[in-house]
């Protein structure tokens, strides 16, 4: 059996979150020591702990066949990665934000050799050449937004998700260079082999069945016989509602149906409505139409 090893971050925000899915895939680490940067995830698989932002070259490099890391680094890197899946967690957006008291309401309106404090510089100088402005760059590691106080820019370039960050150092977001989340990505020599192929393949579908599942619930439901016509309009599910007959209560069924999260609250009082006992919500763990 060939294993695959899959580069996961090892620390920061989205350390935490790729553990959590790997976990909820039946997939958990099993560490030999505490301090130990690989680990076993199944039978088929090792996981190696390396810093997101190092992740693409990783793979590039062949040191890994599959890795979990945001889509604003692979863009960075500069290396063409095969894309498998987004993962949905670490959602952002890297944007151009200027000092509030600047009068730009777009990135079109600053002028070409304006200073650009960022850690995106790739990024940066493309997406500012592309607009025909090209600006003086400030490579910072981090803290970006500071870099208005310190004097270093007027204008950054940095990931922002709730906005909040930004709006507190006094800074106006003028626009989007690009939204990102949490990939899973392929090493350039995984296309080229059936096997790692097939295998990456196995897990795109188990961590689709994951993330499908998330915003899924499972509801069952004892309904009177006579209502069933308004109780199928109310519970769709995937392939219509499961009907099960009640041990000897013949006027009874038990419906069982797939439904949205976000419906389960509208779907319990409706149901409810119509006379239905024995409500019961529980969370899934896969789901594979
Ligand atoms: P780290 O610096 O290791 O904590 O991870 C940073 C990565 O987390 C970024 O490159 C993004 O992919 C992701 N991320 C998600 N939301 C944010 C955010 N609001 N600010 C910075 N990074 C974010």
């Amino acid at each position: 059996m060939t294993e695959i090893r899959i580069a996961l971050p090892s620390k920061g925000r989205l350390a935490d979150r790729a553990r959590r899915l790997f976990e909820e895939a039946g997939l958990p680490p099993s560490f030999h020591s505490d301090r130990a940067l690989v680990a076993r995830l199944g039978d088929r698989y090792r996981a190696v702990f390396v810093r997101a932002p190092d992740i693409p070259e990783f793979l590039a490099d062949g040191a890994a066949e599959l890795g979990v890391t945001g889509a604003d680094l692979v863009a960075e890197s500069g290396i063409e990665l095969a894309e498998l899946l987004d993962l949905g967690f670490g959602r952002c957006r890297l944007v151009v934000a200027v000092r509030d008291e600047l009068p730009a309401r777009s990135p079109g309106d600053l002028a070409a050799g304006t200073r650009v404090a960022t850690s995106f510089p790739r990024q940066t100088e493309r997406y500012f050449e592309t607009l025909g402005t090209p600006v003086e760059i400030a490579a910072m590691s981090g803290a970006v937004e500071t870099a208005p106080h310190l004097g270093v820019a007027d204008v950054v370039v940095d990931l922002t998700s709730t906005g909040s960050t930004l709006s507190v150092n006094g800074l106006r977001e003028i626009g989007t260079i690009m939204e990102s989340s949490a990939r899973l990505c392929a090493g350039p020599h995984v296309a080229g082999d059936p096997a790692l192929q097939g295998e990456a393949e196995s897990l795109v579908a188990i961590l689709e069945s994951v993330l499908r599942a998330a915003g899924k619930r499972y509801l069952m439901a004892n309904v009177s016989r006579d209502q069933l016509d308004q109780v199928r309009l109310l519970l769709p599910g995937i392939s219509g509602p499961t009907v099960i007959d009640v041990l000897d209560k013949d006027a009874w069924v038990a419906v069982h149906a797939v439904v949205d999260a976000g419906d389960v609250f509208d779907t319990t009082l409706k149901l409810k409505a119509l006379g239905a006992e024995g409500i019961l919500v529980t969370r899934i763990e896969r789901l594979m139409p």
